[in-house]
């Protein structure tokens, strides 16, 4: 009888320490993601990192002005109605944190970037990325992710497919064949080959862009893409008419920065 008891005791001792050490070790797992990771931490927790709700899914930094919400609102509103009108309706609802001061954007983790797609989850806006062309980009990101449903694209799709989305004029035409740069070659297909290139090369964006605006041009028009992201989403690859010539990319010259270095490892899509 007494050594039932004390069986059941060790039992319920050893219980309690594991009970322990995998509480500590999950604090400890958050703290370190908190740490290594601002912004996945911020994204998860934005009243933690000084943002307030401006509504369910919209956070922004504390202290603004009336009329400076009322900005961020209109902006956020105006992509999502982009990102809405292109697909046809949406299937993801990220939560977008914008910064309008640079302290704010550190705090959460953001870079020199203007926008940033979190694990193509949730969306990060600067202070240089509150305009509906930046934050349609990277809601595309997400909703592009949302609907492959875990199949994988060439970042260089995916990046071509932003910049249409959001009618990005840095790197498309205003209007009929929308190319700016048609290149010969191929195009960076994972994204630490694409945060390299883009960094020595913001113009790979153009050349993306017009590989995608051109297929499009050519197979109805740009309500073909989300029958094609159907299909992809399936596991079929890009089609060749799309992915082009496939000559190897030359080696950007210049440094890969330590930010793209970091953001490549952590499956984030920074924009400049
Ligand atoms: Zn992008």
């Amino acid at each position: 009888m007494i050594s039932m008891r004390r069986g059941a005791r060790r039992r319920r001792r050893g219980w309690r320490i594991a009970a322990t050490v995998t509480a500590v070790l999950l604090a400890a797992a958050v703290a370190l993601t908190a740490i290594a990771f601002p912004s996945v931490a911020a994204t998860t927790c934005p009243g933690c990192y000084g943002l307030e709700r401006l509504r369910p899914g919209l956070y922004a930094e504390l202290g603004l002005a009336p009329a400076e919400r009322r900005h961020v609102a209109e902006v956020v509103d105006q992509a999502n109605q982009r990102v809405r009108a292109f697909f046809g309706g949406r299937v993801s609802s990220p939560d977008v944190l914008v910064c309008l001061s640079d302290d704010c954007y550190r705090r959460i983790g953001g870079g020199r970037e203007r926008g940033i797609a979190v694990l193509n989850r949730s969306v990060m806006l600067s202070p240089r990325g509150v305009d509906p062309v930046i934050a349609s980009h990277e809601l595309t990101h997400v909703e592009l992710h949302a609907r492959l449903d875990g199949a994988d694209v060439p970042q260089w799709f995916d990046e071509g497919l932003a910049v249409l989305v959001s009618d990005d004029p840095r790197y498309l035409a205003p209007a009929g064949d929308r190319c700016l740069l048609d290149s010969r070659r191929a195009l960076p297909a994972t994204l630490a080959d694409w945060l390299r290139t883009a960094s020595a090369n913001p113009h790979v964006y153009a050349e993306a862009a017009c590989r995608v605006s051109r297929w499009a041009g050519r197979n109805g028009g740009t309500k073909a893409l989300p029958t094609l992201i159907e299909r992809l989403s399936t596991g079929e690859a890009v089609p060749l008419a799309l992915s082009g010539p496939q000559r190897p990319l030359e080696a950007p010259s210049s440094h890969i920065s330590r930010r793209a270095r970091s953001v490549a490892r952590t499956l984030f899509s920074a924009d400049t």
